[in-house]
Order: structure tokens, then C-alpha cells, then sequence
């Protein structure tokens, strides 16, 4: 790499911060003074948009599939070639962060570039993957577009609505997407060599450790229980200690107790209670003791 190009491709890594940056905001965010991009939103249909000129400006041919992810593809030294896919999904969570998601979908977006300014075709054809479902922040269902697109079965998800009441069905109709025929969105095995994602880290390791960049080795995966402790009551001066029920400091000794368990486990394992109060009461407890199954 002369040069010339090191300056070029410097100026790519800038320009893909800058469009994530360009996706933080009005039009390409639901709420004011924070980036909300849910799942087929006003926001992401017009980040959607920006995005399919990017990837086109960059050499790809674009199409959006039966989920509602836009894919880019830049075709190998022979059509049809299968594919390495580099992606990542443009939709947030509620005050989401600039770079998370989009900044994986800008780099694909800039390797591709990179190969379309050089005139090389490789032996396999790129494609850039931008998920419009990966968080859930909309509808109660995370990553349904790489769902779909793994052909993994989403089961009966059409009447699944929204805090306003729309369904998936509705939202879908709404940008000429129809629910009952996600499944087409499946990718052949034979089709796709690898998929790879450039994430920003979402925890304090890699600054802590003065490291840029780390590959990733394992997928987190989360289970998320709701605990229901029931005490009873009794007058502070008047119930002897050994006759007391205080589900306030039986919750407290889970809470240790879970820290416990996971400090006996591998150092990457976590176990953390996020939430304690009085809100989950009134919410079904998922959890069930053994015996109690
Ligand atoms: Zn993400």
C-alpha cells in the first residue's frame, strides 16, 4: 500500500464514523436529543435509504429481503459466487449509542469500497448485511432478521405489537413487507462462506486494557430470570429475630448468593441482579423452583 492509498483508506475509517455519527439524529432517530432507531420505524426506513446509496455509491448492488434486512452484494471474479457477509443491524435500543450496530454495517460498506476503487473482484463475492431486528426494541422479539435469514423458525409473530399497539404485520405491510412470507428471507448454507461483525465493545475491558481491538472468542448468552420473594410482615419491635419472614434480606442473601455462584465459575462468567423492587410484583414470575415445575 503506497502512500497515497494509506491516506485514502485513513479517510475511510473517518467517513464511517462520520456516516454513524450523520445516523445519530434527525431524520434517522425517533426521539429528540437521543438515537432511537426501532425495527421498521419512520427512523430506520430513512437510514435504510441513506444506507442503500452508500452501499451503491460503493460499487454494490442493493435489495432489502422479506425480513427487512438491506443487503449489499458485490459480486466475485464469477457471478453467483458465494459469499462473505459483513454486517451488523442499523436498528437501537431506546437512547442507543451512535456506533453500536451502524458502525459495523459502515465498515463492510468501506472494505467494499476499498475493493471497488482498486477494481478487484475476489473469488467470492462481498456482501454487507444491515439487520433491521436486532435488538427488540420494538416488538418483543429480538434478531429477527438474521432469525430469518438463518431460516431459524419465528413461529407465529404477525400479532406481536408494538407500545402503540401496531402489529408486526401492520409495520411490515407499512413498507410493502408482508410477515407471512419472512421465511423467504433464508439464505442457503452453500450460499454464505463466512459472516463476519465489527462491534463496538459494550464494556470497559478494552480501555482498561489499553487495547484497540480484541477478536471475539465467545457469544454471550443471556437468561434473564424474574424472582418473586414472599416474606410476611411483622412489627419491627415486637417479632422476635427467630420468629421473623423479612423477604427483604432473603432477596439480599440471593443477591449475594447469585454474585457467589458466579465468582466460583470461569472469570468471563457473569450472574448480576439488575432490578430489585416492588415494580416485578406485579409481573408473572417466570421463575419456578425445582419442585415447584
Ligand atoms: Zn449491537
Amino acid at each position: 500500500m503506497d502512500k497515497q492509498e494509506r491516506i485514502v483508506e485513513h479517510d475511510a475509517g473517518a467517513r464511517a464514523v462520520r456516516r454513524c455519527e450523520e445516523l445519530g439524529c434527525d431524520p434517522y432517530s425517533d426521539m429528540r436529543g437521543g438515537l432511537y432507531r426501532p425495527y421498521l420505524g419512520t427512523a430506520h426506513k430513512a437510514a435504510a435509504e441513506a444506507l442503500r446509496g452508500w452501499m451503491q455509491g460503493a460499487g454494490m448492488s442493493v435489495r432489502t429481503d422479506a425480513a427487512g434486512t438491506m443487503i449489499g452484494r458485490y459480486e466475485g471474479s464469477s457471478a453467483n459466487a458465494p459469499a462473505l457477509m459483513i454486517g451488523s443491524h442499523i436498528d437501537s435500543v431506546w437512547n442507543g449509542g451512535f456506533y453500536d450496530g451502524a458502525l459495523g454495517v459502515m465498515l463492510g460498506v468501506e472494505c467494499v469500497a476499498a475493493f471497488a476503487r482498486r477494481g478487484l473482484r475476489l473469488p467470492f463475492a462481498l456482501e454487507v448485511v444491515a439487520f433491521g431486528d436486532e435488538e427488540g426494541s420494538r416488538f418483543p422479539l429480538s434478531m429477527l432478521g438474521s432469525r430469518a435469514m438463518a431460516g431459524k423458525a419465528v413461529g407465529d409473530v404477525g400479532q406481536m405489537r408494538d407500545r402503540n399497539g401496531t402489529t408486526l404485520q401492520e409495520a411490515m405491510q407499512g413498507v410493502g413487507l408482508d410477515v407471512g412470507r419472512m421465511g423467504e428471507a433464508r439464505r442457503r448454507r452453500e450460499d454464505i462462506l463466512a459472516y463476519l461483525e465489527a462491534h463496538i465493545e459494550q464494556g470497559p475491558v478494552l480501555e482498561h486494557e489499553d487495547a484497540p481491538l480484541a477478536a471475539v472468542s465467545a457469544i454471550a448468552g443471556i437468561q434473564r430470570f424474574y424472582i418473586r420473594v414472599q416474606g410476611q410482615a411483622g412489627h419491627a419491635g415486637t417479632v422476635p429475630l427467630h420468629m421473623r419472614h423479612d423477604a427483604l434480606t432473603a432477596a439480599c442473601e440471593m443477591v449475594l448468593g447469585i454474585e457467589t455462584l458466579a465468582r466460583a465459575h470461569t472469570a468471563d462468567f457473569v450472574a448480576t441482579v439488575g432490578f430489585a423492587g416492588r415494580h416485578w410484583l406485579r409481573k408473572p414470575c417466570r421463575w419456578r423452583a425445582p419442585e415447584q415445575r
